[in-house]
């Protein structure tokens, strides 16, 4: 809230939770009220992919099949993104890590600097919930902001409330048949840091089946805390 005065003190939040369960959205929020730098490996894979960039490449192929990329491309991207300048105000890892593997090289990454997590905050919402979320799934393409066909449309059709942008996209893999393969990546490869971060006294559970200001105003109060 206050900015973080050095790089020691800069907050790493993390949210966890299976695909739709609204991380981008409220990593968003999050970002604009506390200062801090959304990281998406989601997104960085994304730009990856665009790129043609030899992760792109490797990359593309698992993404569209709704599987998780290899530990060692997606610690490679995230630990690149980390290093800039920008993220000593601190971040919050939207869909980062997604495996024991990754969770694991993040403490490294950290520890090197002399940073640890402030919270591992999970967004919990049922199966049949994320699905839904996902097949309504829709952003700007010039600021990224997300919109749903029945739960977030923008006030006038078509434009981007946050930067009047006109060019709304959406995700080749938010198609029920990839959406199948990324829950059971999520409960088999993701679901254990649940327990990875209890273990740590990190974990800090949400229900996010709520409506997107409720749970904004929980993850806001958790925050404070974990950051005082
Ligand atoms: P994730 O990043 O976890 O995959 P998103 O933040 O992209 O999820 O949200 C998935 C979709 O659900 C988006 O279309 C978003 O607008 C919508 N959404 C997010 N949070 C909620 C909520 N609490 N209630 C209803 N819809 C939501
Ligand atoms: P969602 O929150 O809807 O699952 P993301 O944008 O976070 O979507 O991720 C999209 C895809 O990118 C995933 O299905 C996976 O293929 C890949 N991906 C993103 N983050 C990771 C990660 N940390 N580890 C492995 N693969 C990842
Ligand atoms: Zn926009």
């Amino acid at each position: 809230m206050d900015g973080a005065s050095s790089p020691t003190a800069a907050p790493i939040l993390i949210l966890l939770g299976p695909p739709g369960a609204g991380k981008g959205t409220q990593a968003r929020i999050l970002q604009d009220k506390f200062g801090l730098v959304q990281l998406s490996t989601g997104d960085l894979l994304r730009a990856a992919v665009a790129a043609g960039s030899d992760a792109g490449k490797a990359a593309k192929a698992v993404m569209e099949a709704g599987g998780l990329v290899s530990d060692d491309i997606v610690i490679a991207i995230l630990g690149d993104r980390l290093a800039d300048a920008d993220c000593a105000k601190g971040v919050i890892l939207d869909g980062f890590p997604r495996t024991t593997v990754q969770a694991e090289a993040l403490d490294d990454l950290l520890a090197e600097k002399g940073q640890k997590i402030n919270a591992a905050i999970s967004l919990e919402v049922d199966d049949a919930e994320m699905v839904t979320r996902i097949s309504g799934r829709y952003t700007c393409g010039a600021c990224g902001e997300g919109y749903h066909d029945s739960f977030k449309q923008p006030k006038a059709e078509g434009v981007c409330d946050n930067c009047g942008g006109t060019e709304m996209k959406r995700r080749a893999d938010d198609n029920p048949e990839t959406v199948a393969q990324r829950l059971e990546a999520y409960h088999a490869q993701t679901a254990p840091l649940i327990t990875y971060y209890d273990g740590f006294g990190a974990l800090q559970r949400v229900d996010a089946m709520g409506d997107i200001g409720k749970i904004s105003s929980d993850l806001g109060a958790i925050v404070k805390v974990a950051t005082a």
